[in-house]
């Protein structure tokens, strides 16, 4: 009686063991596709104004993008290998994004590429906020995000 009752009792745990390393097994997998068809394709989202500190080289320092085009509400900074130009919408990760985009951000969700900066490299958006909308103090509440994005209407690797 007694070994009958120890035996059940460790195929009921085995049962349960099985049934744990089965939910890991299926966590690691989602987690490393979400790694894989999303995670990896995140950009680095942040913000600058026309102020001293965020333009950190005089000559820059002019009220112009890079682009020659007067600084606007909408213009962005990118990597050079995204061309001046382009259409670049962002694409929230989380909940807590729309939330931003639209106390931040008034909403906005389309950009264009206007801009480059030396520390703009690779998958790095820098957003342009003018004075009218917060300037500085508004970048820096925007601070580092990661996020994906569309290019030109396109998911950007
Ligand atoms: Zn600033």
């Amino acid at each position: 009686m007694r070994r009958t009752l120890y035996s059940s009792a460790m195929r009921a745990l085995k049962r349960l063991q099985r049934k744990v390393t089965n939910l890991a097994l299926l966590i690691i997998i989602l987690w490393a596709a979400y790694q894989f068809f999303w995670a990896r394709h995140l950009y680095t989202i942040t913000a600058y104004c026309n102020c001293p500190i965020c333009i950190n080289i005089p000559e820059y320092y002019d009220g112009k993008f890079a682009s020659g085009k007067k600084v606007y509400w909408g213009g962005v900074a990118a990597d050079s290998s995204v061309p001046v130009g382009a259409k670049v919408e962002l694409v929230p990760n989380s909940p807590l994004d729309f939330f931003d985009i639209y106390f931040l951000l008034k909403g906005r969700f389309n950009y264009r590429v206007e801009d480059r900066g030396g520390k703009i490299k690779g998958r790095h958006i820098d957003l342009y906020i003018p004075q009218s909308l917060g300037g500085h103090k508004k970048a820096l509440a925007w601070g580092r995000r990661r996020m994906r994005i569309k290019i030109n209407g396109r998911l950007a690797d």
